[in-house]
């Protein structure tokens, strides 16, 4: 076998390609994922709800209501495994009107028939002692106790981080443009001519994923961007919830919602608007105005003032709304993960069984655990919110995380310098792995800092260094005059 030769090569590095890879590694194969950008997680997986959902919203026929609950059910291991940021809060669907409690039944009767476990139809006296901040006229509604929410980007980066510790290649900067396939081995070329050699390739592309398919002779099939737009609150926030705090769904999407992240923010949103675009990523103040209107219905201490960023996601959609995961027809030894949208980050990880089984009982590849197999990854130390003396001995033994880079979160020098070396060399990929700039300064302290840090780390100029890649240079010539 050559060195660019794999028994398997996954296409991106979202949720579920990582998801994936991570499964690859723990068995006796050669296996890679292949990335356009320069760092994992800088598609649809980056800008998400983060919210492990709680089986409810799907209809059992679907692939998406099965993956959901045992993707959920998954995560206590991974999370013992990975140390991501991850808890389980709980979601409250908020029913206002007699109307709204016909639809919680519904959603009821469908979460226990799909199987997820403590539902419960709540009247208004259960849910304001759960959650005293829901608004007094609440009517009622539905509570799932095994729901939570997840860091996204850090939850990507460990699966990727242990994927790579197990053997796996992470090919970063590979736009897949072109293939060919000898009966044997597909030959997949990137933009900038470079082959990886592939006996199965994995199509976990997003939005992208049509793409992908049309590109190895697969089926033809669109992906529908839908757009979400979200806001993140500052942490000083009144408007806390406890439990992620979901309205009555509509017909297309789960409804704008509070969500608690697990760093200790409040976000409300995300908006659904079918897009052409799928390089799309405004916010627009009409929506903002929508999202805070039904937010405020729901839950009280919300402001405009509060807010310190807006995002949005392109949710990648296929015309019948289910996921497409099957050995396609089409293309030979070609499996394909297309229209991952909500709930692809709950499910991830039971996508990533399903694909091995498929590759397994479909595909005749021979699947041997790895004794060698690491399941944990190392940690870092992170110095927010730990008490003093826990820091002195931190600084005693590395005196980096005595000098803090990012005031607003609370990122030492050390943490950056970590995040370095473990391969993330953008400004995003930095912020994503340590949340340093995702404070209410929004970076505008801290980023000139961590541009002298990743210069002096790897050797790269400075106005050589890009947010995300792909010609994203963060500095002008008189910026980089000033820092040099
Ligand atoms: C607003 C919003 C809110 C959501 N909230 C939730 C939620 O709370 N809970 C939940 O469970 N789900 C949620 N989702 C859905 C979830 O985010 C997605 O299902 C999931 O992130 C999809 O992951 P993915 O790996 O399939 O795609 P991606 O993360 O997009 O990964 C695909 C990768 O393929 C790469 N790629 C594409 N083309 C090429 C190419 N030619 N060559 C090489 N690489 C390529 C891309 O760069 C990308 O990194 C939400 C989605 C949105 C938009």
């Amino acid at each position: 076998m050559n060195s660019m030769d794999y028994d398997v090569v996954v296409v991106g590095s979202g949720v579920v390609g990582a998801s994936i890879a991570r499964l690859l590694s723990s068995y006796e194969l050669k296996a890679a994922v292949i990335e356009k950008f320069p760092d994992a997680c800088f598609g649809v997986s980056k800008a998400n709800s983060g919210i492990i959902h709680g089986a409810f919203h799907h209809a059992t026929t679907t692939l998406k209501a099965r993956l959901e609950l045992k993707g959920n059910m998954m995560y206590d291991q991974l999370h013992k495994e990975l140390g991501f940021p991850f808890k389980r809060t709980g979601i409250i669907v908020a029913a206002f009107s007699s109307e709204e409690m016909k639809t919680v039944r519904l959603l009821y009767k469908q979460g226990v028939a799909n199987g997820a476990p403590g539902i419960e139809i709540c009247g208004s006296e259960r849910l304001l002692n759960l959650e005293p901040g829901l608004n007094p006229d609440i009517a009622g509604g539905l509570y799932a106790p095994f729901a939570g929410v997840v860091e996204p980007y850090r939850f990507v980066f460990s699966l990727m981080e242990s994927a790579q510790l197990n053997g796996l290649d992470f090919i970063r900067d590979f736009e897949v443009v072109r293939s060919s396939y000898d009966g044997k081995l597909h030959q997949v070329f990137s933009s900038d001519g470079r082959a990886v050699a592939a006996s199965f390739v994995i199509n976990a592309a997003g939005l992208y994923a049509d793409k992908i398919s049309e590109i190895f002779n697969g089926e033809k099939f669109k992906i529908h961007p839908r757009k979400g737009e979200e806001f993140l609150l500052d942490r000083n926030s009144p408007a806390r919830p406890n439990n992620v705090i979901f309205p009555v769904p509509a017909k297309e999407s789960k409804g704008m919602l509070v969500i608690p992240t697990v760093e200790g923010t409040t976000m409300i949103g995300p908006t659904s608007e079918k897009i052409d675009d799928k390089e799309d990523s405004s916010t627009t103040y009409s929506n903002m105005e929508r999202i805070f209107l039904q937010a405020s219905r729901m839950v009280s201490g919300i402001s405009r003032r509060d807010v310190i960023t807006s995002f949005s996601g392109l949710r990648p959609v296929l015309e019948n709304e289910d996921f497409l995961i099957e050995k396609s027809q089409m293309a030979p030894a070609f499996i394909q993960v297309a229209g991952i949208q909500s709930p692809g980050l709950t499910a991830a990880p039971a996508i990533a069984e399903y694909v091995l089984e498929i590759l397994s009982k479909d595909c005749g590849l021979k699947l041997e655990k790895k004794k060698s197999f690491i399941p944990e990854i190392s940690r870092t130390e992170k110095i927010y919110g730990i008490s003093p003396e826990k820091l002195d001995e931190l600084i005693e033994k590395n005196p980096a995380y005595g000098n803090i880079v990012c005031r607003c979160e609370q990122i030492s020098e050390a943490e950056i310098v970590d995040a370095i070396r473990k391969g993330h060399t953008t400004i995003d990929g930095i912020k994503f792995y340590t949340r340093s700039g995702m404070g209410r300064c929004q970076g505008g302290f801290c980023t000139y800092k961590i541009l002298k840090i990743i210069s002096r780390e790897t050797g790269i100029p400075i106005d050589h260094i890009t947010r995300r890649g792909n010609g994203s240079f963060i500095t002008g010539e008189r910026i980089s005059g000033e820092l040099k």
